[in-house]
């Protein structure tokens, strides 16, 4: 029996997921509520097992020409002295690779070369889903509404589906908040090929190059205070 499913959401999970299942030759229909797929983000680490994965689907190589395989992951006190270094040898010689660092906007763009752009449908905002005889049904805002053999719900964090089929499931606030970039700047040879991340009380910075000449930073705090302020300025006076 031919299969036709139905995915919501084009993050990385639902276009993962629907090349796979091109792959598999069932036929998938992606609902993404974006009106475009705009490349956005900053960095982004794609662990051994994402690897793994990313490799099943014949695109790992793709992943670690357009990022950075790394080769040293370090965790530093405030004053760069080593916490923790881990040995990423071990990790290719055991799973065939390490972490890949990469922008987020070339893996969506890698991601989305592979997927058959017909089936690609911007603008839906699915609004929930329901059995309807033996057929799963997806709603959408515009009114439309999509029958299909399965559905796959990858609409992220936020996801209404999550939330129609478990609606106790809570989201865990860590009292967090985290600041995000992308610098151009050439780091000195014994930060390349590295995550670099710096441990002090509340308080972290890492980064990675994802491209030469092109570094990820993250910093991050632990607060509740979510106002925006004068970002470069609270910047300064935590890290600065
Ligand atoms: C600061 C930060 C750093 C992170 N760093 C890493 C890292 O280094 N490595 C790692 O592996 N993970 C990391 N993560 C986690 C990673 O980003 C997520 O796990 C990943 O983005 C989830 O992908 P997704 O496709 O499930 O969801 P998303 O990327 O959120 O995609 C969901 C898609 O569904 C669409 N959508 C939402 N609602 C609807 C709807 N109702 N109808 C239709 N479409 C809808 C959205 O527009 C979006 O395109 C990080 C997360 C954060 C916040």
């Amino acid at each position: 029996m031919k299969k036709e499913g139905i995915i919501i959401g084009a993050g990385m999970a639902g276009l993962t997921a629907a090349i796979a299942m091109q792959q598999l030759g069932i036929s998938v229909k992606i609902y993404e509520w974006a009106p475009t797929l705009e490349a956005v983000g900053a960095g982004i680490w794609m662990a051994p097992n994402a690897m793994q994965v990313f490799d099943r689907l014949g695109i790992a190589h793709k992943i670690n020409e357009g990022g950075v395989p790394l080769e040293k992951i370090q965790i530093v006190d405030r004053n760069m002295h080593p916490i923790l270094r881990t040995n990423q040898d071990a990790f290719r010689n055991r799973f065939g690779f390490t972490t890949t660092a990469i922008r987020r906007s070339s893996l969506q763009e890698i991601l989305l070369q592979e997927i058959n752009k017909e089936n690609l449908n911007l603008g839906k905002k699915c609004i929930g889903i329901e059995n309807i005889g033996d057929e799963p049904v997806a709603f959408f805002e515009d009114g439309s509404s999509v029958a299909a053999d399965f559905i796959i719900a990858a609409d992220g964090v936020h996801s209404p589906v999550r939330k129609q089929l478990f609606p106790k499931a809570i989201l865990r606030n860590k009292n967090t908040c985290c600041w995000r970039g992308i610098a151009l700047l050439q780091l000195r040879p014994e930060f390349k090929k590295a995550i670099i991340e710096s441990w002090d009380q509340g308080v972290r910075f890492g980064f990675s190059e994802v491209k030469d000449g092109m570094v990820d930073w993250f910093a991050v705090q632990r607060t509740k205070d979510k106002s925006k302020g004068h970002i470069k300025t609270r910047l300064n006076q935590l890290f600065g």
